[in-house]
């Protein structure tokens, strides 16, 4: 099997460390050991979502923890505003529409950030919603939405906010108690540097009493919060309604073991290393950031590819020659734009600068330099 250096914004490259707790022998999702460790990595991710809150870990996608607590604290007709700029952010609209809640959009460019005076202006003019739903990176531009100031607009309306952080938490700064976040989405395989398979969410005292407060709590089970409640409260053996992927939740302990020893703090340094270090060096072979600097979130690197070097011919040289892996830009941006991940093992200086020598080479294959 090919071993391909992934730079691209999710899933990422773990350390070996994280991939041999993985192949452990399987344990069973209940017993002594295995509420050790499971209570174990949620007091860990409480540290790292900086939360009192309940955290639940959900098997799946980071869209299905999404879908859950759209779902979990509205009710087909209740309104969600939701901002959006970009490919995440209206997928976020569509999981929203498609179970039936009234989406209140507001528009920005791609490119652009949420602006949290315009937010605060169509807030005032709709009918209030019951929720805001936000993406914190929007992953498909690389912009980092100003979520503090966003939760405080949300907080003005007394509004409950719903946040998609899937490519954001433990990557950046997000205090989820100190900016009043009442559900905060995120996974396992992107800056928590673990394979994919878990999705992972907090909720507030004040998102409980939303899904408490249901009027028709059937409309699903496994996506239904009410139903994680309820094994919390009354199955302690087992406080979760479905068997865990338990290989994937020791390799995120170890995972989680580096992130905390390493501290927060220096944790999110990395990340602004790798992507000034990957930045300066694209700007220097003659690519232009696609947004800019004041925006950008630390974890991708969204570039505009120059006219004389198709994104599609940069991936497959990248690929076949350098053995490395970055993604091109997703529908009105394909072709325009290509994204550089800089989460999990893509962090260090190595591959970037394994990147930017692949780069380099590209262009001197081609006589472009
Ligand atoms: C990756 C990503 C998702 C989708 O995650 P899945 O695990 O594929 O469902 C959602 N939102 C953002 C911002 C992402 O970066």
């Amino acid at each position: 099997m090919t071993h391909y250096k992934l730079m691209i914004p999710g899933p990422v490259d773990v350390e070996d460390e994280v991939l041999a707790a993985m192949g452990q022998p399987t344990l069973p999702h209940y017993g002594s050991e295995w509420l050790g460790i499971y209570h174990d990595v949620i007091a860990g991710l409480k540290k790292v979502f900086q939360t009192e809150s309940d955290v639940l870990l959900m098997p799946g996608p980071g869209s299905a923890a999404l879908e859950a607590a759209l779902n979990s604290l509205l009710s087909p007709g209740d309104g969600v505003c939701i901002p959006v700029s970009g490919f995440f952010s209206r997928r976020l609209a569509q999981i929203a529409e498609v179970n039936g809640l009234n989406v209140l959009p507001v528009d920005f460019a791609p490119g652009q950030p949420v602006e949290p005076d315009t937010l605060r202006q169509r807030l005032a003019e709709q009918p209030r919603p019951r929720v805001l739903a936000v993406v914190h990176h929007e992953t498909s531009t690389g912009v980092l939405n100003p979520l503090k100031e966003i939760a405080d607009v949300a907080r003005e309306f007394d509004l409950p906010i719903i946040v998609d952080a899937v490519s954001s938490l433990g990557g950046v700064p997000l205090p989820v108690d100190e900016w009043g976040i009442d559900v905060c989405v995120t996974v396992a395989n992107k800056c928590l540097a673990t394979p994919p398979g878990i999705a992972i969410l907090s909720v507030s005292p004040r998102a409980w009493k939303m899904v408490a407060a249901q009027e028709n709590p059937g409309r699903g089970w496994y996506l239904n919060l009410g139903t994680w409640r309820w094994y919390m409260d009354n199955w302690a053996w087992h406080p979760y309604p479905i068997t865990l992927p338990t290989n994937n939740i020791v390799a995120l302990q170890v995972s989680l073991q580096h992130i905390l020893a390493e501290g927060l703090e220096a944790h999110y340094a990395k990340y602004v290393q790798a992507s000034s270090l990957v930045r300066r060096g694209l700007r220097d072979l003659g690519f232009e950031t696609f947004i800019p600097d004041e925006w950008a979130c630390p974890l991708i690197s969204a570039v505009r590819t120059r006219p004389d070097v198709p994104v599609s011919d940069l991936q497959a040289f990248l690929r076949d020659e350098h053995g490395l892996l970055i993604a091109g830009g997703l529908e009105e941006l394909r072709g325009v734009i290509f994204r550089v991940g800089h989460m999990g093992k893509a962090a260090s200086p190595e591959y970037s600068q394994a990147f930017l020598q692949g780069v380099a080479d590209f262009l001197h294959c081609r006589e472009l330099v």
